[in-house]
């Protein structure tokens, strides 16, 4: 049970995936603190329908509605209801759970996150794609709407527990570390040559495919250097990255008296998810705290964005603003897919971004509905300058 000692409800977004497996761990550990309204998945309809009868959820959407007779047959005699298609999957983050994990992966989360941001609750917010695409637009429905939105992003869910009882006035700096991913001691030649199998074997994290490819890429720091531009506004001036491979300091917040404040933990998803679903409480984790004794000594390095240049192509977007960091998502996930897919080299996937955003930009979007014109927009021309070096 939370502090006040009522069940909450909660809605998963992306319940098959990553984020979503230490999710509900953490509520089948917890079952008396939640009860799950809603679980979404794209077109793995056979575990989603497990999960939903697992944690007795009202309903079970797939975003992909060819997937749906599956998820129907799946469900037969349970009573929950089954449906199918990116709206319903709107839908479901519209029925205003207490709590909505946004943990979809890629801009494909946006609308499902602005309609559980439009409710006013509590959004614990993974999808970074969403943040990284809609800035401006969706921290005005959050402040709009008063919707509590909690970082689930192991570094932002560090900087937003450093912040904790501190006037941001007095904020000196904010630094993102970084693990610097599988290649961060490969040569040129060598990254250029990294395969799609190479790249989603992170040293310290297990995570979904595409996430782990922005970390060997260092995109992933990219976009979370724009999160945390949005979620903690100090200024992109005071936005710092360093290099820490062992992933024990998650980041850090420097105050103008000198001190630094940093959250430390293991590299378990399920720390900072629980920090997000219990807060401003706590709640167990099945994760054993550090022994800093045995870990012995942790190091700090600066970033090579010659080796790893997305970073300040990151940079450079949000310093763009307007339509620039959208354009660099949208450009970012379908030169992932096209690794992924064994289409093009690991070094083309920055490259890639940087070539579209040169291109030019569109009027910055100011709803929701250009946000997601514009991340179309930028995937078409991705897609065509894939086709043009394939
Ligand atoms: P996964 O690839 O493991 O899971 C993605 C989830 O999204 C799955 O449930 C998938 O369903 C669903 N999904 C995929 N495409 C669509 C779509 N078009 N419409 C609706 N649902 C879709 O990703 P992760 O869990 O690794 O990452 C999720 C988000 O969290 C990302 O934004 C990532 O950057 C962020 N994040 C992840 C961390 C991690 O440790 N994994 C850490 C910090 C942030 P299906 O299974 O059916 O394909």
């Amino acid at each position: 049970m939370t502090a006040g000692g009522a069940t909450r409800t909660i809605t998963i977004l992306g319940a098959t995936g990553s984020v979503g497996a230490s999710t509900l761990d953490l509520v089948r550990r917890n079952r008396d603190m939640f009860r799950v309204v809603a679980l979404t998945a794209n077109g793995n309809a056979a575990q989603l329908a497990a999960l939903a009868r697992e944690f007795g959820a009202e309903v079970a959407v797939v975003a992909d509605e060819a997937a749906l007779p599956e998820l129907r047959e799946a469900l037969a005699g349970s009573g929950i209801a089954a449906a199918g298609g990116a709206a319903a999957v709107i839908e479901a983050a519209a029925r205003g759970a207490d709590i909505t994990m946004a943990a979809i992966v890629g801009c494909a989360g946006l609308a499902p996150t602005m309609a559980a941001i439009e409710c006013g609750k509590a959004v614990a917010l993974a999808n970074k794609e969403a943040l990284v695409s809609a800035g401006e637009v969706m921290t005005a429905a959050v402040a709009r709407t008063g919707a509590t939105l909690l970082p689930v992003d192991s570094e932002h869910n560090a900087i937003f527990q450093c912040l904790a009882g501190n006037d941001p006035a007095h904020v000196h700096a904010i630094t993102l570390t970084a693990s610097g991913g599988p290649f961060r001691e490969w040569d040129m030649e060598r990254i250029h040559r990294a395969t799609p199998a190479e790249a989603v074997k992170h040293p310290t994290w297990s995570m979904g495919a595409k996430i782990s490819v922005d970390s060997a890429t260092m995109m992933n720091k990219g976009l979370e250097f724009i999160e945390a531009f949005h979620l903690f506004p100090v200024g992109v001036e005071k936005l710092r990255i360093v290099i820490h491979p062992q992933s024990i300091v998650h980041s850090m917040v420097e105050y103008r008296d000198g001190s630094t404040l940093a959250q430390l933990g293991p590299s378990d998803m399920r720390v900072p998810i629980a920090s997000a679903l219990a807060w401003p409480a706590r709640m167990d984790t099945p994760c054993a705290p550090l022994d800093l004794a045995a870990i012995g000594s942790l190091s700090f390095f600066k970033p090579d964005e010659v080796r790893f240049p997305a970073t300040r192509v990151a940079r450079e977007a949000v310093i763009a603003g307007g339509a620039a960091p959208a354009v660099l998502n949208a450009a970012n996930e379908i030169a992932v897919a096209a690794f992924l897919a064994g289409q093009i080299a690991f070094t083309r996937i920055v490259q890639c971004a940087e070539d579209v955003l040169a291109r030019g930009l569109p009027t910055p979007p100011a709803s929701l509905e250009e946000v997601i014109a514009v991340d179309l927009e930028a995937r078409v021309r991705a897609a065509e300058l894939m086709e043009s070096v394939i």
